[in-house]
């Protein structure tokens, strides 16, 4: 066997395990008892240590260092070996009971945390959260990086990403964006009273699988479950999953979140089959990844034109809750834009405000010593800035998020840059398809399909920038966020 065949079959081996702890993930977040955690839990931790012992084996690292800078590769072998070689070095120079020790500090940091939000005791998560904060530091200085650390963890999350960029980005939004959500908030009507309504459960499950019809979602390589938080969960073109979960006095939780999972599903049904068992499956990154699941969940979802060809239908599910409510009405409730506290719930337009609040603390704990002493003080200062909004409880505030105690700092900017790439990506295809027209033709298919090429196929063949650059003809511009915002709200609010 040549030394790319060997190194494939260990990258296949490696696969293998990590699609039986995807699928015993999927069991557990949706159909498992809630008494089988415990031998769960021994399990995987058996299947975990295997696979992990054999990705830091000497006889993966030799081969990958070997094959590296074999330029007779094919492309496809020279990117994905060095993605396998990025995604080593971040664990390889750390001592093995470091890095096994901050895995535990993590699972219980979990439940400190779940208590902490339980109890409103910021308090009792705080010597974690500092612990966690620490730990991470370290282990970048481990892994020989010179950058700063917080920049590591941004391109942890999104490769390109630094501080320099994101802080232009939400230079643009400070500067423009919070005039314009404090203008529609004092122009208001009233809040349309159909959103507080009882709407069926049964209903909502008709629904959502009618929109699993609308978006194409095909399942024989697709399936759709409830959990308690909805997310996507793929391990192959060809295996994608999404759950929802039905609130019966909030039915936009599964219409949305719903429309929300299709995007990232669709996205990772259209990855080329090329890829597989290779480092570049899967979605390129978090910020692609999200601006494709806010593209249909904003741009095609929350769209007068997509209610005006599916109210009719949501309408005949619900005849009590929606017999006084004309399309307008309805097309205003699903864009209804409020102050709120918790992320999370946010509408479209005050949601990247939640995110820039999370990401000023992060910089500042990182980059500017912020002791978490003062942190509370200094969210709930950027909560009455940004948000008019008076924090009376952490649980409300710096403590609503799971991310912290999971280590994952640096991951909220994505979810902001997402929906910028969403309006960016929005105004290039706009010049191709008349969108709202597809969108009344009820034709989605054709915009998956223009989707699939530009974007999805190539998975992560192609770097977020390439990506951005490759679709629009331009690098990232956070003007056309501000663009689109702007163009969809004022006739709502402003007129
Ligand atoms: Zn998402």
């Amino acid at each position: 066997m040549t030394q790319l065949a060997s190194f494939k079959a260990l990258e296949k081996k490696l696969a293998a395990y990590q699609y039986v702890l995807n699928v015993v993930g999927w069991d557990s977040s949706t159909e498992a008892p809630k008494g089988a955690f415990k031998r769960r839990a021994d399990m995987q931790s058996i299947i975990s240590q295997e696979a992990f012992e054999l990705w830091t084996s000497d006889e993966y690292r030799e081969l990958l260092e070997a094959l590296l800078n074999d330029s007779s590769l094919s492309e496809l072998d020279q990117k994905s070996l060095q993605k396998a070689h990025k995604a080593l070095s971040k664990v390889n120079q750390i001592p093995a009971d470091e890095y096994a020790a901050y895995n535990k500090l993590l699972t219980l940091a979990q439940r400190t945390w779940e208590d902490a939000k339980a109890n409103d005791d910021y308090e009792s998560f705080k010597p974690t959260l500092g612990k966690i904060i620490e730990t991470q530091k370290k282990l970048i200085a481990y892994r020989g990086e010179t950058a700063e650390p917080y920049n590591v963890l941004l391109d942890d999350f999104e490769e390109g990403m630094t501080m320099e960029k994101y802080d232009a980005f939400f230079d643009v939004i400070r500067k423009d964006l919070v005039p314009f959500v404090q203008a529609v908030l004092i122009n208001r009507p009233e809040k349309p009273a159909f959103i507080d309504r009882h709407f069926p459960k049964a209903g909502q499950k008709a629904f959502v699988e009618y929109l699993n019809e609308v978006f194409d979602y095909d399942l024989d390589k697709g399936l759709l479950k409830e959990s308690v938080h909805p997310f996507t969960w793929n391990t192959h073109p060809s295996d994608v999953r999404y759950t929802v979960r039905y609130l019966e006095d909030f039915v936009f939780s599964s219409i949305f979140a719903g429309i929300h999972e299709l995007g990232h599903a669709t996205y990772e049904m259209g990855i080329d089959e090329a890829l597989n068992d290779t480092r570049l499956k899967g979605g390129t990154s978090m910020g692609i990844h999200e601006s494709q699941s806010r593209f249909y969940e904003n741009v095609i979802g929350r769209s007068k034109a997509f209610w005006e060809v599916h109210y009719p239908k949501l309408k005949s599910l619900f005849p009590d809750a929606l017999k006084d409510v004309d399309v307008d009405t309805f097309y205003l409730g699903i864009n209804w834009v409020e102050q709120s506290f918790i992320r999370v719930e946010a509408d479209e337009l005050t949601y990247p405000l939640h995110i820039m609040i999370r990401y000023e603390c992060e910089r500042a704990i990182f980059n500017e010593g912020l002791s978490l002493d003062e942190l509370p003080d200094v969210w709930n200062q950027k909560v009455k800035d940004y948000l008019s909004l008076t924090v009376k409880k952490d649980t409300d505030g710096l403590l609503q998020d799971v991310h912290w105690s999971g280590g994952a700092f640096g991951y909220f900017p994505t979810y902001a840059l997402g929906s910028a790439y969403a309006a960016q990506i929005y105004y290039s295809m706009r010049k191709e398809l008349d969108l709202d027209a597809v969108i009344k033709a009820n034709d989605i298919p054709k915009i998956n399909a223009w989707l699939k090429d530009k974007i999805h196929r190539f998975g992560k063949r192609k770097s977020p920038e390439e990506v951005l650059l490759e679709v629009t003809g331009e690098p990232f511009d956070a003007a056309y966020y501000i663009r689109y915002l702007k163009e969809k709200y004022s006739p709502l609010y402003l007129k």
